[in-house]
């Protein structure tokens, strides 16, 4: 019954369905707590009970689904050691810093690049299929007949894999529950506990909130891993339209970026910014034609029928349908596609997209709008492994696109997919699938790939602390990539607890946190202000002091000035009506945090930066050599500090200067070989 049915029938409106226990507390003892349980944590979660240690899980929704992994996933990168490769994790990781010019995470993408297969091994194991075992995709070029693997973008170099992840997350909720692991879900974390209860001492536990019954939670741990994901609520106003729109998952408010700057960790790469067009202004994902990603290879053809051909990275329009799934050169690969990697230097690295002058044709008449997605010219089997198997295995396409649109009489063997009809110049990469450019204010932003800086062990500066998955690891990212790092940080996190005792937590650190948890349901004055409104105006903020096109040292200044007085003022007269709204508040100033350690990044950087998608207005030089470097910033005793980091810092002193030596020395492989 939805909620239109139960008041029409009953007449009134539902009680809340749960007991209310506002500041009860629970306490939880583990020698690793994993913060967010998706599917980098539920990794990172089931390694570290494999190695022994007892191991708690706090997720803000269910973990059987939660998180953008959990929709599923049909692209796996990083499997570089599966056997038709022919990229090691060497090129892995040296081609993503060139690419983006020096700003991800080289170590990571090193880990990524040796354990992405094993850990999509494991998965196979447990359950999700990853190879064309019914033989549907035959004597394509897309497969190889001998494993039965499936191989997405690059079809020469063989090493990322379409697979068929529909199912994934609860594959790995049900391993992590088997083993024997806490999972407490609905509780959102609010802070790190840290030793003495100050900033940038080891890390010993977290705080959080139940969302059904208010009650609080004391996780004490040995060690913690924090994989809470990415957040779409920054900068965009309506966030249940928007987050059902695009990409992100409602609950996510990146909250791992915040408890950690909270905590004193350094974060790098939060100054740099996206001009997404994920605001939730557009068309559903893959509801309309496009020729990227997922629809990789599927012609497009203007309302005539004219086909509009595939580009390579030497801008020669491609007629071999072959060569859209290759490098324009033989000496180099297609490192793939939505693995948060800024690719404005890795021209010859990129997939192939569509006829980049399609907009100055249409201009001059050569195409006529609309565009289409004509599937009839594709070979069955070919067309049958896009709208078939990829599109079905992705949770955000599987019901809303595939099911949707096989439903209402879509048939990709006669019909054709139109595209949004958007300017001329719209029509460049990624801009149909996700909605078109010119839905999406220019000045509004996204946030990048920063995230908790890193060590060979993938643990922050603050000891006891490790980063897995998507995002909260800085400069990382995708589904594949998020499942690696977090099995690793769960192995780091095991041997992190085995060498160091538990700490009792500060219970000051925790008097605070708990009283500013229940400002809202228990403060004297009623307030007036909801969590939706208090979003509203956090992103009109974001927009207008943090926009992508426009940032000076005042504005920013100015920005955090109005984030604190929307903390102090409107925040002091926020009311919860139950412990979900309370939850939802929490999250809003959680975000308040965040955006202001967005705007200290952004002040920190003097300079603009292409390759960081970085533009300050008062600073217009572009990448002076000055600026070629990270900044890190972090608190200390609640003052903001900042400096500049080497990009390649993983490969000085005081570690090896090549990355083999580096991961054996630290990737604790226990006698385990590394490949
Ligand atoms: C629709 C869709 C399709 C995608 N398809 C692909 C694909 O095919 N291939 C690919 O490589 N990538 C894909 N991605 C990206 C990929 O899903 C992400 O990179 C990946 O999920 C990141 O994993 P993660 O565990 O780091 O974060 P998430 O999967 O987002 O998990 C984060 C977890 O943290 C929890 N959490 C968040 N905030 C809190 C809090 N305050 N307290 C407690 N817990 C919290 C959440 O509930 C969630 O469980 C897709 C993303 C989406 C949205």
């Amino acid at each position: 019954m939805n909620w239109h049915e139960y008041v029409s029938k009953t007449g009134r409106l539902p009680e809340w369905p749960y007991e209310v226990n506002y500041g009860k507390e629970n306490v939880i003892e583990s020698d690793v707590l994993v913060v967010g349980g998706g599917v980098a944590g539920c990794r990172a979660a089931i390694e570290a009970r494999k190695q022994g240690a007892t191991v708690a899980v706090m997720d803000r929704g269910f973990s059987k689904h939660s998180g953008n992994g959990g929709a599923g996933v049909d692209h796996w990168h990083g499997a570089v050691t599966n056997p038709c490769s022919k990229v090691t994790p060497e090129m892995y990781s040296e081609v993503a810093m060139i690419c983006s010019g020096g700003y991800t995470n080289g170590s990571a993408r090193y880990i990524i690049g040796k354990e992405g297969w094993d850990t999509l091994l494991e998965l196979e194991e447990w359950g999700m299929q990853i190879r064309d075992l019914d033989d549907e995709f035959k004597d394509t070029m897309f497969r190889d007949e001998e494993t039965k693997l499936l191989f997405a973008y690059d079809v020469e170099n063989k090493h990322c894999l379409r697979v068929y992840g529909h199912n994934v997350k609860p594959i790995v909720d049900a391993e992590m529950r088997r083993l024997g692991c806490e999972v407490y879900d609905r509780v959102c974390v609010t802070s790190l506990l840290t030793e003495g209860g100050k900033q940038g001492a080891r890390v010993i536990g977290a705080t959080g909130v139940n969302d059904r019954t208010g009650e609080f939670y004391i996780f004490k741990a040995k060690a913690v891993v924090v994989s809470t994901g990415v957040t779409g609520r920054l900068w965009y106003f309506a966030p249940e339209l928007i987050n059902d729109a695009t990409m992100y998952n409602l609950n996510q408010t990146a909250a791992g970026h915040t408890i950690a700057w909270n905590a004193g960790a350094q974060l790098v790469m939060m100054e740099q910014n996206s001009a997404r067009p994920l605001s939730g202004m557009g068309y559903a994902p893959y509801s309309t034609g496009n020729t990227d990603n997922t629809y990789q290879g599927v012609p497009a053809v203007d309302n005539e029928g004219k086909l509009i051909k595939y580009e390579n990275s030497h801008g020669e329009l491609i007629d071999e349908e072959h060569d859209i799934f290759a490098a324009a050169d033989p000496d180099k690969f297609v490192i793939g596609h939505g693995i948060n990697l800024s690719m404005v230097n890795g021209k010859e690295y990129s997939v192939t997209n569509m006829d980049r002058h399609v907009g100055e044709k249409i201009r001059k008449g050569e195409y006529k709008l609309p565009l289409y997605n004509d599937w009839t010219l594709l070979p069955p089997k070919h067309r049958r492994l896009v709208f078939g198997m990829m599109l079905s295995q992705e949770g955000k396409c599987r019901v809303p696109i595939y099911y949707n649109l096989t439903k209402w009489g879509f048939d990709p063997d006669k019909d054709m997919l139109q595209y949004p009809v958007d300017t001329p110049e719209g029509y460049a990469l990624g801009a149909a699938w996700v909605s078109s450019r010119s839905h999406n204010p220019p000045n509004w932003g996204g946030m990048g790939v920063g995230g908790i800086l890193s060590d060979w062990r993938l643990q922050a500066t603050t000891p006891g602390l490790f980063a897995a998955g998507g995002n909260t690891l800085f400069g990382s990212g995708c589904h594949g990539e998020a499942q690696a790092t977090g099995r690793y940080c769960g192995r780091q996190a095991a041997k992190f607890a085995k060498d160091h005792p538990a700490v009792e937590p500060d219970a000051e650190q925790i008097r605070k946190e708990k009283e500013r948890c229940y400002a809202p349901v228990t403060r004297e004055q009623q307030g007036d202000v909801g969590w939706k409104e208090m979003n509203y105006a956090l992103a009109r903020l974001m927009q207008d002091y943090c926009g992508f096109e426009v940032k000076t040292d005042t504005t920013l200044e100015m920005g955090i000035r109005r984030l604190n007085d929307l903390r102090d003022t409107e925040g002091e007269r926020t009311y919860a009506s139950n412990p979900h709204e309370l939850v939802r508040l929490l999250e809003v100033f959680s975000l308040i945090d965040l955006g202001k350690l967005i705007m200290e990044s952004c002040l920190a950087r003097k300079a603009s930066s292409d390759l960081l998608g970085f533009k300050r207005l008062d600073y217009p030089e572009v990448d002076p050599p000055e600026w070629d470097c990270f900044v890190s910033v972090w608190q200390e005793n609640g003052e903001v500090h900042s400096k500049k980091l080497s990009k390649r810092y993983y490969l000085e002193a005081p570690y090896a200067d090549n990355l083999e030596e580096n991961y054996r020395r630290y990737a604790e492989l226990d006698g385990k070989e590394g490949k």
